[in-house]
């Protein structure tokens, strides 16, 4: 049987992984989080399952894809995927003032009952996947008989076929010298753009519940208790800075960028800073498409005869379905070469 190894428990792995174990295989999983889900990043405030969480990622999905379809309805059948219907307003500074208006859209937005990661962890979890947490590959490297992966702890490992899923950059570092040769890592660097995330405690605000921002430094704030199906006065707001903001500040730690951020929040929505609470700050390296995104075309990069496939949001026009779309495409690649399908 061949020997599959899955670089990485995000989305794409997760869906490489299920595509592959359905054709008769038993790929394994590293991740050098505690946790699957990558870029599907949930944190409760506290240790108990019921304790109130947030989502610092990905916020929410949506679904294009008739297979993606599938997917989703069987879980939100079986409760591992909810709708979520915000009232969505869209803020705009002009002349120094923050005008707010109503940007009402029929879109599904989908969310984990209890975390977009919880649902990934789900998924892996009931596939039965050998999965190892915490573990860091260091470099891959082909030989005459297949690929020999360095761990961080100075461990190693073999196997017939890697399948890397970590952003393009983390990618061409793991490949070393040969990412050269690959026309998708070509421009590794500018293939994800940058994100700065806050978490604040905040009041809620009855009316709304997610804001587009169409200008100053962020894009996007959401409400994690009204997502949860909670009550309460106090909500946590996960705060997303733009694009532009955070790659023009992406050395600096977002716990430096956060008053910053949150003063433009309260401005927006006419309340005071003061009324606000850091709960958490993150910032993401590579977190959404950037301007040097390959062409979205073939979803993946393969090369069956050597073994290799790459795979990831950053493939496939971003997001949790091009994950998924990208890591089932490069299964599907190896599967068909392997004739096991
Ligand atoms: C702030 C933010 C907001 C977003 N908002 C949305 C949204 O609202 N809607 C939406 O659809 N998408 C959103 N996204 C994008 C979405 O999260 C991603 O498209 C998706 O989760 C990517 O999945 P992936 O499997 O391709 O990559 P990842 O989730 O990044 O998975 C890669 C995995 O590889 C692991 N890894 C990396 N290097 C190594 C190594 N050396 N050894 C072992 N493991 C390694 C990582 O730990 C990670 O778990 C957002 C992302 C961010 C960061």
């Amino acid at each position: 049987m061949t020997d599959i190894l899955i670089i990485g428990a995000g989305v794409a792995g997760m869906a490489a992984a299920e595509h592959l174990s359905a054709a008769g295989y038993s790929p394994r999983l590293v991740d050098n989080a505690a946790r699957p889900g990558g870029r599907c990043a949930t944190r409760r405030i506290a240790a108990d399952r019921d304790a109130d969480w947030f989502d610092y990622g990905a916020q929410y999905f949506t679904v294009r894809d008739d297979g993606f379809r599938a997917l989703v309805d069987a879980d939100l059948k079986a409760g591992r995927l909810a709708r979520w219907s915000p009232a969505i307003a869209s803020a705009e500074q002009v002349a120094g003032t923050w005008l707010l208006t109503p940007s009402p859209d029929d879109r599904e937005r989908l969310i984990g009952p209890r975390g977009l990661n919880v649902w990934v962890r789900e998924r892996l979890a009931a596939g039965g996947f050998d999965i190892a947490t915490e573990r860091r590959v260091e470099r891959a490297v082909a030989d005459q008989n297949g690929w020999r992966i360095d761990y961080s702890n100075g461990e190693h490992d073999r196997a017939d076929v890697v399948i890397f899923t970590p952003p393009a950059v983390q990618t061409a570092a793991l490949l070393g010298p040969r990412a050269a040769d690959i026309p998708a890592l070509a421009d590794a660097g500018a293939a994800l753009a940058a994100c700065h995330s806050v978490v604040v405690r905040a009041p809620a605000l009855p009316e709304r519940q997610a804001i587009f921002f169409k200008s100053g430094r962020l894009s996007w704030v959401a409400d994690n208790t009204h997502k949860a199906g909670r009550d309460g006065d106090r909500h946590l707001w996960t705060l997303h800075a733009d694009a532009e903001f955070s790659d023009a500040h992406v050395d600096t730690p977002t716990a430096e960028l956060a008053d910053e951020l949150i003063a433009e929040f309260a401005a927006a929505t006419a309340q005071r800073a003061a009324d606000m609470e850091i709960v958490r700050t993150h910032r993401w390296r590579y977190a959404r498409p950037g301007r040097g995104a390959p062409d979205a075309d073939d979803l993946c990069w393969t090369h069956t005869a050597a073994g290799l496939a790459i795979a990831g949001d950053w493939l496939a026009g971003g997001r949790v379905e091009g994950a998924w779309l990208s890591g089932r495409d490069a299964a599907r690649h190896l599967i068909a070469a392997y004739a096991l399908g």
